[in-house]
């Protein structure tokens, strides 16, 4: 087996990942740790200025202190009316007063704005960076729209003012009304992780 370490010590999240490359590491022989398994791993300081920068930045990161390939993730919200923020500043945009801050500035800024207008996506840059420095990184994209006010209790973040688009109309559901499996099958992450899949089957072939 190879070890592919993905850069996160959240152990749900490698969780995730092993479903969504399930065919992909069984074929090459890939086996997804995470960095719990690496406690000297520093600190990345995401100072990139785009999705890919910053998903690249913490893959390289620990591809440099695991001597491993390196997986990583970045993402965000972002709203075509502002322009595509809070884009890379999703998880800080109130200024570092959490979910439910980032998600009522939002609904505020997004007060007058009419239904017509409250189009966005979540968006997931995924990279792969091997030792030697050479790297990849790929975008996927879930398009929804930003509701008036938050409505489930399932998810993280922006999930309970994002309505996915493609849902029947009259019974639109926020992501926070998605079930977990249901969002993972669907997600930007899901995405980003599937488009990086040729490159993973190029780079990591034995
Ligand atoms: P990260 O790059 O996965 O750490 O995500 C950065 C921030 O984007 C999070 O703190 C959330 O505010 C937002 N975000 C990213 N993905 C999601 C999602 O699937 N649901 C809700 N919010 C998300």
């Amino acid at each position: 087996m190879t070890k592919v370490v993905l850069a996160t010590r959240n152990h749900h999240k490698v969780e995730e990942l092993r479903e969504i490359l399930a065919d992909v590491c069984s074929e090459l022989g890939l086996d997804i740790v995470g960095l719990d398994e690496f406690p000297h791993a520093p600190d990345v300081v995401e100072d990139g200025v785009t999705f890919e920068q910053n998903a690249i930045l913490k893959a390289a990161s620990a591809a440099d202190v695991t001597g491993l390939p390196a997986l990583a993730d970045d993402s965000g919200l972002a709203v075509d009316v502002l322009g595509g923020s809070p884009g890379i500043f999703s998880a800080r945009w109130s200024g570092g007063g959490g979910d439910l801050a980032n998600l009522e500035l939002l609904l505020a800024q997004l007060g007058d704005v009419r239904d017509e207008h409250r189009s966005g996506a979540f968006v997931c840059a995924a990279a792969l960076v091997l030792p030697d420095g050479r790297s990849t990184a790929e975008l996927g994209h879930f398009p929804g729209t930003v509701a008036r006010e938050a409505r489930g209790t399932n998810g993280f973040g922006y999930d309970p003012i994002f309505v996915p688009s493609g849902q029947p109309a009259g019974s639109e559901r926020t992501l926070a009304e998605y079930d977990a499996d249901e969002k993972n099958d669907v997600s930007h992450r899901a995405l980003a992780f599937r488009a990086l899949v040729p490159h993973l089957k190029e780079l990591l072939r034995p």
